[in-house]
């Protein structure tokens, strides 16, 4: 039964999404996967080429937008999927600062059209009682935090970016679906991730091949920015937990536990490729790090208290931040092709309006 299976996916070209598609398709055998992905900067579908060649009873991509009402419809009829899973978004704080109208468009008026294409499917197919909706969000809607605290699911919101602020008017949005209209969403927060396919503007990957080109390491303010780090396979098992087992109108911050200083992360990250490069002594990578302004609004600290999802769905990270940031390191190591291939074009050109051209 086709429509038992189903799980329609937005945003599945990005970084989180490629993972949650290739983790899911091999964790559950009987699932299948249709991949709705605008293809922004950001988005690769060829992240997922080999799932395409080799599995394609098993996955479809479909090239589109969220704000496109007529298409959401017409594949939500074709497809009956038996849950949404929601990706898609403008992803990045210093784009957002840059340019923050794409990010009211896609992470805000595409969530609402997203949502009014899935409450009329599930109301036109008599509201079946497995139909799930998972908005994935941040923990940035939470706003910064001092050096104790931690992050609940109770946390007032206090968005300080044009990102963090249009992710906390969609996750608002789907809560009022939920209470409005009884529409089973859910939502979860979820702190900073990292891993393979993480697109290269982001602060572990731009190191990474920064360390690799021996180019400058940029490291905004002091670097004593702290972000709670949560390797992308953790994430994606917590969002395939929530799926199976969340109730409908609940929130779950999802966090690792791994608190850690940027210029912190930036360090581990030369010590691990000097070794991997065999760089020492005047070579080692440190040199390379420069502390650059500040990011305007630019928050402490973040930490998730991830005790809810923990207690009530039995979901703990696996991976330690050490060995998972190595293993992080070596596939970009090994993947010298797919960097180069989305290093070019828009990406080429938006990095030099920011840091000047190579
Ligand atoms: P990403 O920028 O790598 O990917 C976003 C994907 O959405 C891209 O493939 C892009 O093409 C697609 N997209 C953008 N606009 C679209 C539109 N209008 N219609 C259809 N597709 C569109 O982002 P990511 O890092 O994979 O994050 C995925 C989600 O997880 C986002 O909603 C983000 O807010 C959330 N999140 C990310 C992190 C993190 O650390 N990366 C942490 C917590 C939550």
């Amino acid at each position: 039964n086709r429509s038992a299976s189903t799980l329609l996916v937005t945003g599945g070209a990005g970084f989180i999404g490629t993972n949650f598609i290739r983790h899911t398709l091999v964790q559950m055998s009987e699932c299948r996967i249709v991949n709705l992905d605008a293809l922004t900067y950001a988005g690769n579908a060829a992240n997922l080429d080999d799932v395409a060649r080799d599995a394609p009873e098993r996955y479809r991509f479909v090239h589109g937008d969220i704000n496109d009402s007529d298409l959401l419809q017409r594949l939500l009829h074709e497809e009956s999927p038996a849950a949404v899973i929601h990706f898609a978004a403008e992803s990045h704080v210093d784009r957002s600062i840059a340019g923050p109208l794409a990010f009211v468009e896609t992470n805000v008026t595409g969530t609402a059209r997203l949502l009014m294409a899935c409450r009329a499917y599930w109301e036109q197919m008599g509201r079946p009682a497995a139909f799930r909706f998972l908005h994935v969000s941040t923990d940035e809607v939470y706003g910064s935090l001092g050096p104790e605290d931690y992050f609940s699911e109770t946390t007032p919101y206090d968005p300080s970016s044009p990102y963090s602020a249009s992710k906390a008017a969609a996750d608002h949005l789907v809560r009022a679906w939920h209470r409005t209209y009884d529409f089973p969403a859910m939502v979860t927060n979820c702190s900073n991730n990292y891993g393979p396919y993480q697109f290269p503007e982001k602060l572990i990957p731009l190191m990474i091949l920064n360390i690799l080109e021996e180019k400058p390491l940029p490291v905004y303010g002091d670097g004593a920015n702290v972000r709670d780090w949560l390797y992308v396979v953790d994430h994606c098992e917590a969002l395939a937990t929530v799926l199976e087992r969340g109730v409908p109108g609940q929130t779950y911050n999802i966090g690792g536990g791994a608190e850690r200083r940027n210029i912190d992360v930036v360090e581990q990250l030369c010590a691990l490729l000097d070794q991997r490069l065999g760089r020492s002594g005047d070579g080692c990578s440190r040199r390379l790090i420069r502390f650059v302004t500040d990011r305007p609004g630019h928050d402490r600290r973040y930490a998730i208290d991830a005790g809810k999802i923990q207690r009530e769905l039995g979901w703990r990270p696996r991976y330690r931040f050490e060995t998972a940031l190595a293993e992080t390191v070596d596939w970009y190591l090994a993947n010298g092709p797919w960097i180069d291939f989305i290093r070019s074009g828009d990406y080429r050109r938006w990095m030099e309006t920011q840091y000047g051209p190579d």
